[in-house]
């Protein structure tokens, strides 16, 4: 008992140590002890020992104390399994044991992969190896094996992982087939068909011969989405092959097996199956183990997911994927033009999630702290750094996902009081699967360090700014480049896009500390408040990066969505702790250090940036009452486009070379008169898109929407009504046009599936916004701007959807606004009024009159819209009167305070509404 506990003591130390290796540099591990003594043929015996999957032979490898101790018998019960037909060992390191003299006892840590056939399986095993005395008896060993294991754990284990080969003797005729899913039926009146099969069931199907392929989205949303694609609600097409992923244990459901009936294999045929699989089966659910195997290896699609890949004459490749865990849980992609077709929550989704829903529903864990330190080398897109994520489970947690993207390699993942975890990446997916050795509860901590690093291109601008990434206008403003004299000066941009750090598999609010190292000719700027000068690293200190390259540390305080980097040449143009109006909320004084940074060549367009980012910072802290984050860095880079991006902390601003402006002007966000209007959308996002984000793609209008009224107030605040007019204007022009193209709650989707991305600002900015106007205008100012506040510290750091809007506007107006957001948010239709208007005498006064103003609205549905009808009198005045629209019939009586010449309707471009004037 005594001689168990030491052991178990031993190991607790050991694994103390093997944190402390871990997180030591990856290429200690890569090449263990150089000079210390090869283990190699205890690894050989180690593995022929597993093979064998006997116990007598696995516990001659142990110290006669440890095999005589019970817990060495569970060990091996649970790792020394029948029927391992391949085994592969990896040190993954090693460490002296205390107290050993030297080279006489290590600390191993090894991965061992174990295939059963075409299973496969990886652990981790920390090993304590002795050659010269058995710790427990202090006796030296004699006879057997040169090393002994003194001590032992299994730290994690994945299973499920499977090689996939089609079954090169197993062939079937199909006759009238039939599969049929959620919003889906294949059919095949006669073909072939092959499978792969795990030994626990078929998992993979790949069917030859003409079919049919039936789709119908179950929304009517879903089914316009569809017309742009098919021209038809639904899309029925032929297909000529199909691949079919799913998990064995629903094999059987969904395919009929009368329908199948094996016979003779054909050669050709089965060559032509396996194209087919050689195409398809590498696009989904492969994991990526490293050197550990050769093969290829895939995991099993969970329980009532699904996956299908469909050959189709008329459209290419089309991939229907079911993943019963997802809120939207089916998808229709177009893999040629990647596109997403279709992406919604089946019916019985619905039933059970809800109307609405947050990305952040089904998380595991939650992300409190990032502390990173990245090495760049940004000309040669070398990233290279070391995460530390403070995460708390969310739900009792062993398996679980962490986004980075394919390009960086994962040189190891350490758990702080666990040990060194096994990284599975899951290649095409940006994640990799990590596995604790037990589980955690429901709101356990655990932090772990993942070192990483490979080429990672920088982002273009991203989707989340003005100009993205696959605008329309690209090919014409290459066609004017030449007239450039010389090109922009690069920049490189690090954020919400690329993966570059570790990652949740959602935005997630965390406080950060960022480390950046830049080399000499650089400088950066990243989410956070810069705290002091960089430091400039030589020699041993730079670690592989130039002489004299700088490292700068960012301290992110309040909790920031994303992390982001930006590196380029840049001069500081200014730096001022700026005073901003009082809050209204806690009454404390807002503040923002505000500095300016630009490529040199810009510096003379920057220097007036400091001013007019102050003048529009105090303007948006005097409507809201706070400042979220207490820095901005507003860089200014060059760029062949107009655009920018705007992470917490920073908004950079491309500006753009000349020729593309005229390219620019036809766009739905340019406006021409409002030079700050640009400048003003991107600060806004500080408050709206970081502080305050985004539950889903569903709900990023609430950012852009608020960031473009908000630079629209600017606009009038600054200029004045005309100016304001002119915007609105021009985005009610866009918004009614592109309206039919599909609700605002469609997000990035709309103009997805034509390529025209002006149809997403069109609506998701500038519908966005008028929506927004338009209940302004409902519930005037004051209320208005208390519903923003209450809508902005409800939800500060956090995300939020329109139904968050949606009561905190009904909480402080009292007025129900859910068939306002329901029209306007999640519908395609607009208002469409009739306005007369006549001139009445009122019986009783001399002469007095009124004019009575009437709306009614044609369409089935109700909407609820203010309108502005101005009065014009012969003697050249006017009077404006602002009319709730909200009935069938609306009718209001406004006495006359002269003659009237005119009454003119919406010139103000206000109402988002078709109205026919009648008079
Ligand atoms: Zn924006």
């Amino acid at each position: 008992m005594v001689n168990y506990l030491r052991t178990n003591l031993c190991l607790a130390a050991v694994l103390a140590i093997c944190v402390v290796l871990g997180a030591n540099q990856a290429a200690r591990a890569q090449t263990p002890g150089v000079t210390a003594p090869p283990l190699n043929q205890f690894y050989q015996q180690l593995e022929r020992t597993i093979i064998s999957g006997r116990a007598i032979a696995y516990l001659a490898m142990l110290s006669p104390s440890l095999a005589a101790q019970p817990s060495a018998r569970q060990f091996v019960r649970r790792n020394i399994l029948a029927g391992v037909t391949n085994v592969t060992i990896k040190e993954l390191g090693r460490l002296p044991l205390s107290d050993v003299p030297e080279g006489q006892g290590y600390a191993v840590l090894l991965e061992v992969f174990r295939e059963q056939r075409l299973a496969g399986n990886v652990a981790t095993w920390l090993l304590n190896v002795r050659r010269d005395i058995d710790p427990l008896t202090g006796q030296s060993f004699r006879d057997g094996p040169e090393w002994r294991i003194v001590g032992q754990q299994r730290l994690t284990q994945v299973g499920g992982l499977f090689r996939l080969e089609l079954h090169p003797e197993r062939q079937y005729i199909v006759r009238n087939l039939t599969i049929s899913t959620t919003d889906l039926t294949l059919t095949l009146p006669q073909g072939m068909a092959f499978v792969a099969d795990t030994g626990q069931g078929i998992t993979a199907l790949v069917l030859q011969g003409e079919g049919e392929m039936d789709f119908t989205p179950t929304t009517s949303v879903e089914q316009g989405q569809l017309r742009l694609f098919s021209g038809d609600e639904t899309l029925r097409t032929t297909f000529t092959s199909a691949f079919i992923r799913v998990n064995p244990s629903d094999f059987d459901a969904l395919v009929p097996q009368q329908a199948l009936m094996e016979r003779t294999v054909g050669m050709r045929d089965y060559e032509r199956a396996q194209e087919v699989f050689d195409q398809y089966a590498p696009e989904s659910y492969l994991v990526d183990i490293g050197d550990l195997s050769a093969e290829a290896w895939w995991v099993l699609p969970n329980e009532r997911d699904l996956l299908i890949e469909l050959d189709t004459p008329h459209y290419d490749q089309l991939t229907y994927v079911k993943s019963d865990r997802k809120a939207e849980d089916i998808q229709l992609f177009d893999r040629e033009g990647k596109r997403n077709i279709s992406v919604y929550a089946s019916s019985e989704k619905l039933l059970t999630r809800g109307r609405f829903y947050s990305e952040d529903d089904l998380i595991d864990y939650d992300i409190e702290n990032y502390d990173l330190d990245v090495m760049f080398l940004p000309r040669r897109d070398w990233v290279e750094g070391r995460a530390t994520l403070a995460m708390r489970a969310v739900r009792d947690l062993s398996l679980f996902s962490i986004r980075l993207a394919d390009e960086l390699a994962v040189e190891s993942v350490t758990a702080e009081g666990v040990g060194r975890l096994f990284p599975i990446r899951t290649p095409g997916q940006n994640t990799m699967i990590l596995n604790l050795p037990e589980s955690i509860s429901a709101g356990d901590e655990v932090t772990l360090t993942i070192d990483y690093r490979g080429e990672l291109p920088a982002e273009a601008v991203d989707h989340q700014s003005i100009v993205p990434r696959n605008l329309s206008l690209l090919d014409s403003s290459r066609f004017v480049h030449p007239t450039i004299r010389s090109g922009p000066q690069p920049h490189y941009l690090y954020s919400s896009r690329s993966f570059w750090y570790p990652q949740s598999l959602v935005t997630d609010f965390a406080p950060a500390t960022i480390r950046i190292t830049v080399p000499p000719d650089f400088e950066a700027v990243a989410s956070g408040h810069r705290s002091g000068a960089p430091r400039e690293l030589y020699g041993e200190e730079s670690e592989g990066m130039p002489d004299g390259s700088k490292e700068y540390v960012f301290e992110a305080e309040q909790p920031i969505r994303y992390l982001a980097a930006l590196m380029s040449g840049f001069v500081q143009v200014a730096s001022e702790k700026v005073q901003l109006p009082m809050s209204a909320i806690t009454s404390k004084q807002n503040r923002i250090a505000l500095s300016v940074e630009a490529n040199p060549r810009q510096r003379r367009a920057a220097r007036s940036l400091s001013e007019r980012a102050k003048a529009i910072l105090s303007f948006y802290t005097s409507l809201i009452g706070d400042v979220p984050y207490e820095s901005l860095t507003v860089a200014l880079v060059e760029s062949e486009l107009p655009g920018g991006h705007s992470p917490a902390h920073i908004s950079m601003i491309n500006e753009p070379m000349q020729a593309s402006n005229l390219l620019w002007r036809r766009d739905p966000v340019y406006f021409m008169d409002a030079p700050d209007f640009f400048l003003a959308h991107e600060l806004a996002h500080q408050w709206w898109g970081q502080a305050v984000g985004w539950n889903n793609y569903h709900e990023q209008w609430l950012s852009e929407g608020f960031a473009q009224y908000f630079a629209a107030l600017h606009a009038r605040h600054s200029q004045g009504d005309d100016v304001f007019r002119g915007i609105m204007r021009q985005m009610r022009e866009w918004a009614m046009q592109q309206s039919d193209q599909g609700p605002v709650y469609l997000g990035y989707r709309l103009g997805h599936i034509q390529g025209d991305r002006r149809i997403f600002r069109a609506l998701v900015y500038n519908k966005g916004a008028m929506v927004l106007r338009m209940l302004h205008r409902l519930l005037g100012d004051e209320v208005f701007f208390q519903g923003v506040r209450r809508f902005y510290t409800d939800r500060q750091y956090q995300k939020a959807g329109t139904e968050d809007l949606r009561v905190a506007f009904e909480q402080v107006s009292s007025i129900p606004l859910t068939r306002f957001f329901d029209r306007y948010i999640h519908s395609t239709g607009l208002p469409d009024l009739a306005f007369t208007y006549r001139v009445e005498t009122v019986p009783d006064t001399e002469g007095a009159s009124v004019v009575k103003l009437r709306f009614e609205q044609r369409t089935d549905e109700l909407y609820d819209v203010p309108v502005t009808v101005r009065l014009r009198y012969t003697t050249g005045g006017s009077q404006n009167v602002v009319v709730s629209v909200t009935d069938r019939v609306t009718e209001v009586r406004v006495p006359l305070a002269g003659s009237l010449s005119r009454v003119d309707v919406n010139r103000d471009f206000e109402a988002l509404a078709r109205i026919v004037d009648k008079n």
